[in-house]
């Protein structure tokens, strides 16, 4: 059977429904298809603790997106202007950026968070991430401030519930097997249901956002290297590389950095194949910084100040992975405990110990406890003697091998706590070529009529690293514009 469509999205998660809602303002009738049940939904999306990066000359000017909280008054924002987005992404992946997708990202990121409210996202200042309680005001840094009202959990309910409003046809349970673009009247998908059945789509455009590769162990192997079958899978297990592999049978061009991937410290007993969606973000350990991480060893292997952490989270999963049994313990003691996110460290189950000497803690963890001992102490010997402060980078070096470039305190006051961290693969780099209204291109760098691409499918933007909060935004931003390019092809041609 064959039903047709103004525009058909492959994909359900933030970039899927940001391309439905804008395609439907085009007026263009829209089917959005899912792989996963609707139990399952959302894609990486719905695991995320919703923090959106977008660029703002003062807090002031997006205040009332914010839902209301008695601490704004006592709250430094600080701003985070357009040019400070750009030299970020330049920064972080080492200038690996695509100049002109980077630009459309970061020029169009604030306008599109806006235009996400208009749809019904709700968002807020995200204290128990991103700032310190310093001197009775909540001090914000890391140039990411927002997150969507419960997280990717309420992010996706959202889209679901405005695109549902809007008359978006969503069918769960369709996996994409063929994509057909070489002739325009017969443009489309066919999706496989859960009994296994084919269905025919025709449409006058496609978009994909359908993710990347992360959850699919053997195309880790091939594209990010030996080892990185070990890595635990984050977020959905559906995001497998298969709608990125159709694209590019059908002529997409491959860019951006298919060797490099974002991944992070993860509880080291997380579920290999998949998150947890009860728990979704909290499996992640990002109070790094203000401790120390050492492998089995007892070795560090990581400057762990070496930024703030929305700087460094992404790439120091691959470090993790690269050591010995793939592993890695953040160490504290009773002086930083307080200060770890609550939501993460306080979370259960929870892959940790807790002992009153260094060397019960080693062997409650696994670590060799004369490496460990050695490595403390050459640690807590060679820190500078500079006022530590969480909020801003404070320059209190430990000067060893590797250092730690800020925020070093002395591992010395019991209890200690170690927290055991694996390699969490969150998602890929590499993806198909589009131009600046999402429209994928092929090798030649001509356009492929009908077909646009948005979210984790987009290549070229990260590489090596990636300033926390930029996927989100990446995926509303191309998401919006494939389904405003999608929505007008359709209706006009
Ligand atoms: C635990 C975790 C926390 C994160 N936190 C943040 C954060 O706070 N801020 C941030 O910016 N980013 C965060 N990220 C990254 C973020 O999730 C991604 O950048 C973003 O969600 C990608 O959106 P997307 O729509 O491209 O992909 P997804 O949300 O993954 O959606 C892709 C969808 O495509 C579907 N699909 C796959 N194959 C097929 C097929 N053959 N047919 C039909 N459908 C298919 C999948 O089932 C999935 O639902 C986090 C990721 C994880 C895993």
């Amino acid at each position: 059977m064959t039903d047709r469509f103004d525009v058909v999205v492959v994909g359900g998660g933030n970039a899927g429904f940001s391309a439905a809602h804008s395609a439907v303002e085009q007026g263009a009738k829209v089917l959005l298809l899912e792989k996963a049940s609707e139990g399952a939904a959302g894609g990486n999306s719905f695991y995320t603790a919703g923090a959106f990066r977008f660029a703002f000359d003062s807090i002031d000017d997006v205040a009332d997106l914010l839902e209301p909280d008695k601490r704004h008054t006592n709250s430094v924002v600080p701003a985070y202007p357009a040019s400070a987005f750009t030299a970020d992404m330049h920064r972080v992946t080492g200038g690996k950026c695509d100049p002109v997708l980077t630009e459309v990202l970061v020029s169009r990121s604030t306008d599109t968070v806006r235009w996400l409210a208009t749809k019904g996202i709700k968002w807020r200042l995200m204290y128990e991430r991103q700032a310190y309680l310093s001197d009775d005001e909540w001090v914000f840094s890391g140039g990411l401030y927002v997150g969507t009202v419960d997280g990717g959990k309420g992010l996706i309910a959202q889209h679901t519930k405005a695109a549902q409003d809007e008359g978006v046809e969503i069918r769960y349970g369709a996996e994409i097997t063929a994509l057909h673009v070489a002739d325009s009247s017969e443009r489309g998908v066919t999706y496989r249901d859960t009994d296994g059945a084919e269905h025919r789509i025709v449409a006058g455009a496609v978009v994909l956002s359908a993710g990347g590769f992360e959850s699919d162990p053997q195309r880790r192997t091939e594209h990010l290297g030996e080892g990185w079958d070990r890595a635990l899978v984050r977020g959905t297990p559906t995001n497998t590389g298969d709608v990125l592999d159709l694209a590019l049978a059908a002529g997409a061009a491959s860019h951006g950095d298919w060797g490099s991937c974002h991944s992070v410290a993860w509880d080291a007993d997380g579920n290999p194949n998949g998150g947890n969606r009860e728990l979704t973000n909290q499996l992640t350990r990002q109070s790094y910084p203000i401790g120390i991480v050492v492998n089995v060893d007892g070795q560090r292997f990581v400057d762990e100040g070496a930024d703030f952490r929305n700087y460094t989270y992404a790439k120091y999963g691959r470090e993790i992975l690269r050591q010995p049994q793939s592993r890695g313990f953040q160490l504290f003691d009773a002086k930083t405990r307080p200060l770890l996110r609550k939501e993460e460290y306080d979370s259960q189950p929870i892959a940790s110990a807790q002992a009153n000497t260094l060397d019960e803690l080693a062997a409650k963890l696994g670590i060799d406890p004369d490496g460990l001992q050695r490595t403390v102490s050459e640690f807590n010997s060679s820190i500078v003697d500079k006022p530590f402060d969480p909020a801003i980078k404070d320059g209190r070096a430990a000067q060893v091998e590797p250092p730690k470039s800020n925020w070093a305190q002395a591992l010395d006051t019991a209890p200690f706590y170690g927290y055991a961290v694996g390699c969490g693969i969150t998602f890929t780099f590499g993806g198909v070529h589009v131009d600046e209204t999402a429209q994928v291109l092929d090798a030649t760098g001509a356009s492929i009529n009908g077909l646009y691409a948005a979210g984790e499918m987009v290549g070229g933007l990260f590489s090596g690293n990636y300033p926390g909060g930029s996927g989100l935004t990446s995926g509303a931003v191309f998401g919006r514009l494939a389904g405003a390019s999608a929505g007008r092809w359709a209706r006009h041609g």
